[in-house]
């Protein structure tokens, strides 16, 4: 009977940290869809992952720590070029340079008909962007669909990630098809979230041989989800990235996936070489 006691209590200390730590306050996701991911992909370079590998472990679900979702956490330094400011699109275009046709409704920046792209072209960047996924409808990749393309080139997805698992190479903060974010930190769809980037933009020799990579280092709802990682090159669906020479500077693009995702409070600020 004793024994039984102290079984008992020895249990139930045991349990209490990881109560404390908050690990009971994420809710378990729903089951992986058999049909999210694939395994005829390429293999990811030094990894063992298939690109959108199924079985890629997911990554940790964190919580972020709370704001309130009416104010916006991350008003423009003195010195941002601001992209967005709730009024109109007149910093942006589509892909063959006319006007963006993004709408604009209640300050918002509303994804809609084709990906948009700064008129402004940029190298070295810290991006700030604010993002609010819909009402959930499908699962997977079909929820909240955006990205937030460097250069055009170099995806970090936005994906509502809130309950909605996806091949871990696509989850919401991910380098897309490359590198998974390292935790979930995302929030409910409806709520604002907050993406932090710092990019560097990959550097050629004169015969066009890659000198460096591109880089980023993200923060999502002031979580650090990807630590000056590096892409294997572009990003894309179902493909390896590959480096090929490219201008020095590029535009920052938002993708239409056919999801209405909005926007709001998008500045960036270019970087200078540090001395
Ligand atoms: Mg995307």
């Amino acid at each position: 009977m004793k024994t039984q006691s102290f079984t008992f209590l020895l249990t139930v200390l045991l349990a209490v940290p990881a109560v404390v730590q908050g690990q009971g306050q994420v809710p378990a996701p729903p089951p992986m869809h058999n049909t999210d991911g694939f395994t005829n992909t390429p293999i990811v370079p030094g990894t063992q992952w298939h690109v959108h590998d199924p079985n890629r472990p997911q990554p940790e679900l964190v919580t972020p720590g709370n704001f309130s979702t009416q104010e916006s956490p991350g008003k423009p330094p003195s010195d941002a070029i601001v992209l967005f400011n709730g009024t109109d699109v007149s910093e942006w275009r589509d892909q063959k340079g006319e006007p963006a046709l993004w709408k604009v409704e209640k300050g918002d920046l509303v994804e809609s008909k084709g990906d948009i792209f700064t008129k402004k072209e940029f190298g070295d960047i810290q991006l700030h962007v604010e993002f609010q996924c819909p009402p959930p409808k499908g699962h997977s990749q079909e929820r909240g669909n955006s990205g937030v393309f460097l250069m055009g080139k170099y995806e970090v997805q936005v994906l509502d990630s809130y309950q909605n698992p996806t091949y871990a190479d696509g989850t919401l903060g991910a380098l897309y098809g490359q590198h998974p974010p390292l935790a979930n930190v995302a929030r409910p769809p409806g709520e604002w979230q907050v993406y932090d980037i710092v990019f560097h933009p990959p550097h050629f020799d004169e015969s066009g041989k890659l000198k460096s990579p591109a880089i980023a280092t993200v923060f999502l709802n002031g979580v650090l989800i990807q630590d000056h990682q590096t892409y294997d090159g572009p990003t894309g669906w179902k493909i390896l990235g590959h480096y090929s020479p490219q201008p020095a500077t590029g535009p920052i693009s938002l993708q239409d996936h056919n999801n209405v995702t909005h926007f709001r409070n998008i500045w960036v600020r270019p970087l200078k070489a540090a001395e």
